[in-house]
């Protein structure tokens, strides 16, 4: 008996399989962590992340950053596969990520800040001061590259009835403000940190690496890379925004976190993510020249067979519980 439409689903069926047979999803994370405050939106709980790993294991193929690379090159991917990537290299994907990919056994790669080992980052040092839960001064003025900028917004009260409306406070839009500004002017960073220290008498941080979001020390990485479920990716030395930069600047970036890294973990550092997913194709030809052989970028999509492997697309979850990411995931999966 032939049923009308039959060979149409078949083939279709068919289309999708091979279809999943040809790609892979990137899955891109910072942190996993419980913490006060995520001004960056870029922290996944761990009772959440324990809750997508869970939905990996279940309804895909998580497989490693090599073997995605193998298969994109010969065609030969599982259906369904994922990768699940970190980028900036927080202490907290080896004290609270890494059992649970260990538990649900899903490699992922570390893309790590070579020269801020042991060190906490800049956005992050800077969002420990303005939302500091101490008292600050009412008045902040700072020399930005030459220009002066005053704010006089520390009104206590108003802080604490914004925070009771959720809505967004003072310190709040001052950090993302800053946060813009620095990043646009990278060399204003070290005397504004300096004058907020003053101003705020917020302290350089206590340093407990178990528990801060600092980017991995040495011997962290050591431990994170101990049993090879986890590899390590180079993010450059200063995580610059590469395309800002002039080439042989960009080129030295690229070289020496190869080099720093692979000097600590003893191992080649063949994978690299280009830092708030800045680059051109010089940089994408620089990665190249420096040995790497793939490239993450922050852009979304699924790689294909044929894409680009110095421009690679990825999704970055939030912290979504474990039934909207499986809704989610399965809306790519399943086309
Ligand atoms: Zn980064």
């Amino acid at each position: 008996m032939r049923v009308k439409g039959a060979k149409t689903a078949r083939q279709a069926a068919h289309w999708l399989r091979s279809r999943w047979g040809q790609q892979v999803m990137l899955l891109g994370y910072h942190r996993v962590a419980n913490v006060d405050h995520d001004p960056y939106s870029v922290v996944v709980r761990p009772s959440r992340f324990a809750e997508q790993m869970a939905v990996l294991r279940r309804e895909a193929h998580p497989i490693s950053l090599a073997k995605a690379y193998e298969g994109l090159q010969t065609g030969n991917l599982p259906q369904r596969a994922v990768v699940v990537t970190f980028d900036d290299g927080y202490t907290d994907v080896l004290s609270q990520a890494r059992p649970l990919l260990a538990q649900y056994e899903i490699p992922a790669t570390t893309f790590v800040v070579a020269g801020c080992l042991g060190q906490e980052l800049w956005w992050d040092e800077l969002a420990r001061i303005i939302l500091s839960p101490v008292a600050l001064p009412d008045r902040l003025q700072l020399n930005i590259n030459g220009r002066l900028h005053t704010w006089s917004i520390f009104d206590p009260q108003r802080e604490r009835d914004l925070l009771r409306k959720q809505a967004p406070t003072p310190r709040y839009r001052l950090l993302l403000m800053l946060y813009q500004a620095l990043l646009a002017q990278p060399e204003a960073r070290l005397s504004v940190m300096a004058e907020l220290h003053t101003w705020s008498l917020v302290g350089p941080i206590n340093y407990d690496l178990s528990e801060t979001g600092n980017v991995m020390s040495p011997s962290q990485l050591a431990d994170l890379i101990g049993d090879g479920l986890v590899e390590v990716g180079a993010h450059t030395v200063t995580h610059a925004a590469l395309a800002s930069l002039a080439t042989e600047v960009q080129a030295e970036e690229i070289r020496q976190s190869k080099s720093m890294l692979e000097e600590i973990t003893r191992r080649p550092v063949t994978s690299f993510s280009y830092p708030h997913g800045s680059m051109t194709t010089v940089t994408q030809k620089l990665v190249q020249e420096a040995g790497y052989t793939l490239a993450c970028a922050s852009y979304n999509g699924l790689a294909r067979r044929g894409s680009n492997p110095f421009y690679l697309p990825r999704f970055w979850p939030t912290d979504w519980d474990g039934e909207t990411f499986a809704r989610w995931l399965r809306r790519w999966l399943h086309g």
